[in-house]
């Protein structure tokens, strides 16, 4: 692994802001929230907050654009996502830059995130104009019976820093193509991606009121925008006990809720497996935003007879990484994206050393500035040290050994939590069980083949409900309504 210091050019940070009723607001007198470059500590501007004013406002802007947006043409709305994706790419370059910036990720991650989120705006531009009722054949013939499907109303949106530009896109190309209008409270951390989903959309023609971002302390802005009443439907990514407070607060308010919460993924891999080739598809995809991610393979099952292959692989591919500032040419590795992140590794490492567990490499912060962490992999440790049971949301894997299928879903399945899983195996038979036998939302069985635009991601048990992208992705944004009519 090498670790590389370069100070970072913050000049292109675009400035930021609130975006209520098509009018862009600065801070004015507004409290402000610094924006840090985790790669070097340093500031890279000050986010407004919204005050109950602007949250007052937001919410009448956005219920009074759903009362014309809920019924113009779906054509029209898939005019204005098909021109938002061709803004995104368009800007895909300045849009990468700033989430570099202030989230730390290597510029061609960034890159992929923003290009990838066009394909969901593409996708979404063409889903909303298939968006179908349906007739049921009456008992009596001078009845017509006929289901519609119609957009929920106002939703108020949360979405987290570690995907600041897909997670949002997702939520908001899902909301304004099913007719619904929606209130953004992005991540405080990395705001340059959310504003730019708010000067394209704009750009694209989209009117005033239906996108609305605010900022502001989480907990405050969350809880006023559920408790309105005109805020119909909360969508929510992030973690899982944040998601089940906002679920039990919109569940209270009798309003729909979209839960995308956290993971932690076993990658099994089986002997019959190719083991080199596992070993780094499994590195790269822990290495992806520093293991910042909800699906990230974060529990190794390794069937004991290639385990220690296995683990020498996985951590020589591990070790090829070039840890530094995301900006770096051929950096592979940036920061994590805050220092909470460092002290939560360190005190899951902790805790693994603590009961006996071994590091076969990293286990500790690399030099400041920054909030870099080494890619960490932990062996010969008990099922039940804190690594293995919460969400690490870093570059942290335990690998451990298993006997056969049923031991590995056994514990597989033994957390809470039901997003990803991965399995590595050349057997068709094994692919089946095991695929079917484990509790998650999405299995992927020898690559990485997950959140794509036209398949449906999303988790279950702890880890939420509701399906983003694939056919799926309108149902949490629509409602139904039956109409039935006696013509004599
Ligand atoms: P956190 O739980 O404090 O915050 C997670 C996200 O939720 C942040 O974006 C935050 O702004 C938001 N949030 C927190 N409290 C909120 C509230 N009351 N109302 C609305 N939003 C709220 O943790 P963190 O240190 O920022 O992130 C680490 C944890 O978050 C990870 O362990 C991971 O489980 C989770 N996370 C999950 C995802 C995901 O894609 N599922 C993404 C980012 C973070």
């Amino acid at each position: 692994m090498q670790h590389e210091r370069r100070s970072a050019d913050t000049a292109a940070y675009p400035s930021v802001g609130l975006l209520i009723d098509g009018e862009w607001l600065g801070a004015d007198g507004r409290a402000t929230q610094d924006i840090i470059n985790p790669a070097t500590g340093g500031m890279l501007g000050k986010l407004p907050h919204a005050d109950a004013a602007d949250l007052g406002r937001a919410v009448v802007s956005a219920e009074r654009a759903f009362l014309s947006w809920r019924s113009t043409s779906p054509l029209v709305r898939s005019a204005v996502l098909r021109r938002f994706a061709e803004l995104v790419r368009a800007n895909a370059e300045d849009i990468a830059r700033g989430i570099t910036l202030d989230q730390g990720k290597p510029l061609a991650e960034a890159l992929g995130e923003v290009r990838f989120s066009a394909e969901h705006a593409d996708w979404h531009a063409e889903e909303c104009r298939r968006i179908y009722g349906r007739i049921i054949p009456p008992r009596d013939p001078r009845v017509a019976q006929s289901v519609l499907r119609e957009p929920v109303g106002v939703c108020a949106a949360f979405t987290p820093w570690n995907f600041p530009f897909s997670q949002a896109v997702r939520k908001v190309c899902a909301a304004l193509g099913a007719g619904c209008t929606i209130i953004l409270k992005g991540p405080e951390d990395t705001p340059s991606a959310i504003v730019a989903i708010g000067r394209l959309f704009m750009e694209a023609g989209l009117p005033p009121g239906c996108l609305n971002l605010v900022w502001g302390e989480p907990a405050v802005v969350s809880r006023m925008l559920i408790e309105s009443p005109a805020v119909r439907k909360v969508s929510f990514t992030g973690s899982v006990p944040v998601g089940k407070q906002l679920a039990a607060l919109a569940g209270q308010h009798m309003k729909r809720t979209t839960m995308e919460l956290g993971g932690h993924a076993p990658a099994i891999v089986f002997d019959d497996a190719d083991v080199e080739a596992a070993a780094q598809a499994l590195a790269a995809q822990k290495l992806r935003n520093a293991g910042q991610v909800c699906v990230s393979p974060t529990r190794f099952y390794v069937q004991r007879r290639v385990h220690d292959r296995f683990l020498d692989r996985f951590v020589a591919a591990l070790a090829t990484a070039r840890v530094g500032d995301g900006l770096g040419a051929d950096v592979t590795m940036g920061p994590l994206c805050h220092a909470r992140r460092q002290d939560a590794m360190d005190a899951l490492v902790e805790d693994a050393r603590s009961r006996g567990a071994a590091i076969a490499t990293g286990g500790r912060r690399l030099d400041g500035p920054g909030f870099f962490y080494a890619p960490t992999v932990i062996h010969d440790a008990p099922d039940d040290i804190r690594a293995m049971r919460e969400e690490p949301f870093g570059p942290l894997g335990i690998v451990t050994p298993f006997d056969d299928a049923a031991d590995v879903l056994r514990r597989a399945n033994s957390l809470p939590f039901g997003l990803a899983a991965y399995l590595f195996t050349r057997s068709a038979g094994t692919a089946h069980t095991v695929a079917h036998g484990l509790s998650a939302g999405m299995v992927s069985v020898n690559h990485f083949g997950l959140a794509l635009a036209e398949t449906p991601f999303g988790g279950v048990n702890d880890s939420g409900y509701g399906s983003e992208g694939g056919q799926e992705t309108f149902d949490g944004y629509l409602t139904t309504k039956f109409i039935t009519h006696r013509h004599d």
